[in-house]
C-alpha cells in the first residue's frame, strides 16, 4: 500500500458500462461512487437490443433473478425483404444460441436492476441527479484527481484516485480530459418511432430488415409489446422530411415496407407524429486512459447503430476494466499501478472495437447511395435464398453476435 487509506474510484454515468463496472467494483470490495445526471433512467431513449455476447456476460454477474424480472422480448425470426419482397426468413432458435438468443430489453429496467443489486453492497455510493461538470487536476496539472459536480445539494468536489468516464457519446470526461478523438463520417441518421403491434403477426414476432432504394427500414416487437420502427435515412435529410409533413414521411416509409405493413403504417399515421431522431456518430479516442482517468463504453468509442452493438461493447468494456482494475485497487491507491491497469483496458478492448467499427462502416455505404453500383449491391440480399450464401453471411455476422475476442469475468 502506498497510503494508509482505501482507493477512491468515481464512475461518471450509470449507463450499461458504468452500472456494470460500478457493480463489479462494489461487490468485489472496492469503494466506488457512481454519478448519474438523470434522476430516472427512463428519461431518455436508450438502446434495447442485446446480443448473445452481452447476455453471456450478464449471466456471469450472478444477478439472474433481478435480470429475469426485466421486461423483455425475444424475436421469433429474422426476415429480410428486398424491394418489398421477402427474400429470406431465419427462425431464431434459443437452443442454437445456447439459450442466449438475441433479446430486446427495457434498458431503464435493466439499469435499475444492476444498480439495485450494486446498492446492496456498502461499498457503493450512488448519486442520482448529479452531473459532472469537469475533471479536477493536481497542482502540476499532470494527474486527474477528481471531479466537480452539480448535485441536488449544489456544487461539490469529489476526490478520486481513478475517474472512470462512462458518460456516453457526449462525454464530459472525454472533453474535460482532452482525450483526442478520431471520428468517422456516417452517411445516415435513424428515425425511431413506435406503432401498435400488427394483429396479423399472430404469435409470430419477426424482426424485419427491409432494403429499398436509398433507405433501410427495420422493425421489431419491443419489450412493451409495441412495434419499434427504425427508419434509416440519409444524414441531414430529416429536416426536409419533417417540413414535407408526416403524411409524406409515412408514404415514403410505407413505400419501402412489405405490403402487409403498408396499410398498418398508414392506419397509425397519427401515432407516428412524434418521431425521435438519432443523429448517428462513430468515433474512438486515440488513448483510453490518462494519469488518473479511463474512458469506457460510448465515451471511449461511440458506436454506429449498425448491428446494435453499443450496449454489448459497453458491457464487455466494463467487464474487462473490472478484470484489470479490481486486483490492483485491492492493493491500495498506488497511482502507477492504477494507471498501468487502466492502460491495459485499451490493449485488450481496442482490437475488438476497431474490428466491429470497420464492419459497421460497410452496410450504410452499400445501402444508401443512389448510384447504379449501390443499386446492384442492394440486390445481394436476394442471394440469401441460396444456402452457401447464407452460410457465408452467417459467418460474417458472427462477430456481431458473439464478439471478436473472448471476454470473461475473471474477478
Ligand atoms: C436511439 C438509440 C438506440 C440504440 N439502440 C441500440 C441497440 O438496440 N443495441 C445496442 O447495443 N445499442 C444501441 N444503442 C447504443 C447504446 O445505447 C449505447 O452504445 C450504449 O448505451 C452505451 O453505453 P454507455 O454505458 O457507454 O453509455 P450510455 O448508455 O450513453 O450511458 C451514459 C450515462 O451517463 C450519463 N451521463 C452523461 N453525462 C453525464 C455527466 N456529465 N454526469 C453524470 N452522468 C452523465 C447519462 O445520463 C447516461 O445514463 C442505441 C442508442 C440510441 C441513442
Amino acid at each position: 500500500m502506498t497510503a494508509d487509506r482505501l482507493p477512491r474510484v468515481v464512475v461518471v454515468g450509470a449507463g450499461p458500462a458504468g452500472a456494470v463496472f460500478a457493480y463489479l467494483l462494489a461487490t468485489r470490495g472496492i469503494q466506488v461512487t457512481l454519478l448519474e445526471r438523470q434522476s430516472d433512467f427512463a428519461r431518455e431513449f436508450r438502446g434495447e437490443g442485446l446480443a448473445p455476447s452481452a447476455l453471456e456476460l450478464l449471466a456471469q454477474l450472478g444477478i439472474d433473478d433481478a435480470l429475469a424480472a426485466v421486461p423483455q422480448a425475444t424475436p421469433s425470426a429474422l426476415e429480410f425483404y428486398s424491394r418489398r419482397k421477402l427474400v429470406f426468413r431465419m427462425e431464431i432458435d434459443d437452443e442454437q444460441f445456447g439459450g442466449l438468443a438475441p433479446r430486446i430489453v427495457s434498458q431503464p429496467a435493466m439499469l435499475e436492476a444492476i444498480v439495485g443489486e450494486a446498492q446492496k453492497s456498502p461499498n457503493l455510493t450512488f448519486m442520482r441527479g448529479t452531473t459532472v461538470r469537469e475533471l479536477l487536476r493536481d497542482s502540476e496539472g499532470s494527474r486527474i484527481q477528481g471531479v466537480r459536480v452539480h448535485s441536488p445539494d449544489g456544487e461539490q468536489r469529489l476526490d478520486a484516485d481513478l475517474v472512470v468516464g462512462s458518460d456516453g457519446r457526449a462525454s464530459v470526461v472525454r472533453r474535460s480530459g482532452g482525450f483526442q478523438v478520431r471520428a468517422e463520417e456516417l452517411p445516415m441518421d435513424v428515425v425511431w418511432c413506435k406503432v401498435p403491434r400488427p394483429a396479423f403477426f399472430g404469435d409470430d414476432e419477426p424482426t424485419r430488415f427491409c432494403i429499398g432504394s436509398g433507405h433501410l427500414f427495420i422493425s421489431y416487437v419491443a419489450y412493451d409489446g409495441q412495434l419499434q420502427l427504425a427508419w434509416i435515412i440519409l444524414k441531414g435529410t430529416y429536416g426536409e422530411l419533417r417540413k414535407q409533413g408526416i403524411e409524406h414521411w409515412v408514404d415514403e416509409m410505407a413505400n419501402h415496407a412489405p405490403p402487409d405493413f403498408e396499410d398498418h403504417l398508414r392506419a397509425h399515421t397519427s401515432e407516428l407524429a412524434s418521431p425521435f431522431l438519432l443523429s448517428t456518430q462513430a468515433d474512438c479516442v486515440e488513448q483510453w486512459s490518462l494519469p488518473g482517468a479511463l474512458v469506457i463504453g460510448d465515451a471511449a468509442h461511440t458506436m454506429s447503430p449498425v448491428g446494435g452493438q453499443g450496449i454489448n461493447i459497453a458491457l464487455r468494456d466494463a467487464v474487462v476494466a473490472a478484470n484489470c482494475l479490481v486486483p490492483v485497487l485491492r492493493g491500495g491507491p498506488d497511482p502507477a499501478a492504477i494507471d498501468a491497469a487502466a492502460a491495459r483496458v485499451q490493449a485488450l478492448r481496442g482490437p475488438e472495437v476497431s474490428a466491429i467499427q470497420r464492419m459497421q462502416s460497410m452496410p450504410p455505404r452499400i445501402m444508401l447511395p443512389q448510384t447504379w453500383w449501390a443499386e446492384a449491391l442492394r440486390r445481394l440480399p436476394e442471394l440469401l435464398r441460396f444456402a452457401p450464401v447464407r452460410a457465408l453471411a452467417g459467418r460474417a455476422a458472427q462477430p456481431f453476435a458473439f464478439g471478436v475476442t473472448r471476454v470473461e469475468l475473471e474477478v
